[in-house]
């Protein structure tokens, strides 16, 4: 299955290209992706990804983990003093 994720004007620069007349109101970036695996989503965790994934990510797999582990304190300390 093929993708495509679709970025404003707004979206790819706020600060600068929006603001730039040289760019057209039109202006917008497309990304055309082909997705490797059927089975998982970007909501899925790193622990249930299929096996093909987590070879795939194997050499980013630590960076999401930490990612996912920041988010885990930010949330418990919000959540904790709120
Ligand atoms: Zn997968």
């Amino acid at each position: 299955m093929n993708s495509v994720m679709t970025f404003s004007r707004n979206a790819v620069d706020p600060d600068s290209i929006s603001k730039d007349p040289d760019y057209s109101s039109n202006f917008k970036v497309e990304i055309f992706f082909k997705d490797i695996c059927n089975l998982c989503k970007p909501t899925t965790s790193l622990e249930s990804k299929c096996q093909y994934c987590k070879e795939k990510m194997a050499n980013d797999m630590v960076f999401w983990q930490i990612i996912h582990d920041i988010l885990n304190v930010i949330y418990f300390l919000t959540k904790s003093f709120i």
